[in-house]
């Protein structure tokens, strides 16, 4: 297959050792135990990049998408969870439908895409009682960044445990679960720690843990880090060449570190926001708000997307659709092991196309 540079969120662009890794680990049984060794350095090395005191959160490692790593957490919920759930995009949506789904008992507050009200989030907790808060950090619907060391304010003001959507966020924000206070964050091996697809990432504050209840047998977050930490081992197969290549890619993450990486999606997301406003292109969000992770630009009047993406495709650009309902938008994301000259050889095209197919 053709090789693209990949705009879109995740999954994204890897480095050859990240690739390789899929391959050279070669035919393993999953039970042995250096496969179990391996999924222990892997959940230790996430424990050890996510938060400060290591000992109070355990990591569950699930063979799904992200989506499988949230809904893992939903479905273990005490059994008397009274959740709020905040929404401000379609991942905020899809944990309602799981709290739904699993008949959870819940409130939710619906804000315009690409906004959020602290004091509205505050006056409903006043007026309410709630055991859990939910959050996504990175809206990437929009690309707006939640302000989750505020909100991780207001769970502990109000007695809640929080659980915070964190797949687009994780590894590029340094967000310390023990010093947040952040009780459940979940995410994925295929977006900012650049691995492969396939696995979905859990840590969960160890003394909550006796007071889950299972819904899901698959999902069930209790019997899998139980079981984990009795025996290195996945309840059910994991994918060891994908684990593998995730090692890799933490091992490059260390290197790297978060606020290198940070910096370093800084840096690429300024240069395509100003770039691209250069260009006539709006973004949704305010920079202040944006994440550095991923923005949603206006579509302007007459703009063709599909002929857009085709021209960038062309080119070797994969961009992505906009997922907003109130506008026409497309998104650009920059995470991924991409360089300072891969963006400045993208902005070339969007610029070329843009002179090639304005008339004015
Ligand atoms: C990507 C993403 C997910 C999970 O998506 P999958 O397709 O299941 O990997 C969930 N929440 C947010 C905020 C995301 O960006």
């Amino acid at each position: 297959m053709k090789q693209y540079k990949l705009l879109n969120p995740g999954p994204a662009c890897t480095t050859q050792t990240v690739k390789d890794a899929m391959v050279t680990v070669g035919d393993v049984c999953p039970r042995e135990v250096e496969s179990g060794d391996l999924m222990k350095k892997v959940s230790d090395d996430i424990k050890t990049l996510l938060t400060s005191n290591t000992d109070q959160y355990e990591c569950a490692l699930l063979t799904s998408s992200g989506t499988g790593a949230i809904e893992m957490i939903v479905s273990s919920l005490p059994r008397t969870a009274r959740v709020l759930n905040i929404i401000n995009g379609s991942y905020g949506k899809r944990i309602q439908e799981m709290l739904d789904v699993y008949k959870i008992d819940n409130e939710h507050i619906d804000f315009d895409e690409g906004s959020l009200d602290l004091e509205q989030i505050y006056d409903i907790l006043d007026n309410s009682e709630f055991t859990h808060i939910s959050v996504v950090h990175c809206e990437t619907t929009t690309g707006i960044l939640n302000p989750l060391r505020k909100i991780c304010m207001l769970a502990e003001k109000f007695n809640c445990e929080i659980l915070v959507d964190a797949m687009s966020s994780a590894f590029a924000y340094p967000i310390d679960l023990y010093r947040y206070g952040i009780d459940y964050l979940c995410c994925s091996s295929n977006k900012i720690v650049q691995g492969m697809a396939g696995l979905g990432i859990v840590l969960v504050r160890k003394e909550l843990l006796d007071n889950l209840h299972a819904r899901s047998v698959y999902l069930d977050l209790k019997s899998q880090v139980n079981y984990f930490s009795k025996t290195s081992q996945m309840r059910f197969t994991p994918p060891v060449q994908i684990i593998n290549s995730l090692s890799i890619a933490l091992d490059e993450l260390k290197e790297e570190t978060i606020k290198g990486r940070y910096e370093r999606y800084e840096y690429l997301n300024t240069y395509i926001r100003l770039k691209m406003e250069d260009l006539g292109f709006e973004s949704l969000i305010n920079k202040d708000e944006n994440s550095v992770i991923i923005t949603s630009f206006i579509e302007p009047k007459g703009f063709d997307f599909d002929a857009f993406h085709s021209y960038l495709k062309v080119h070797g650009y994969v961009v992505y659709p906009g997922k907003v309902s109130k506008y026409q938008t497309f998104r650009i994301s920059n995470i991924g092991n991409l360089l300072k000259s891969d963006i400045v050889d993208f902005i070339k095209y969007v610029e070329k196309y843009v002179i090639f197919t304005t008339r004015s």
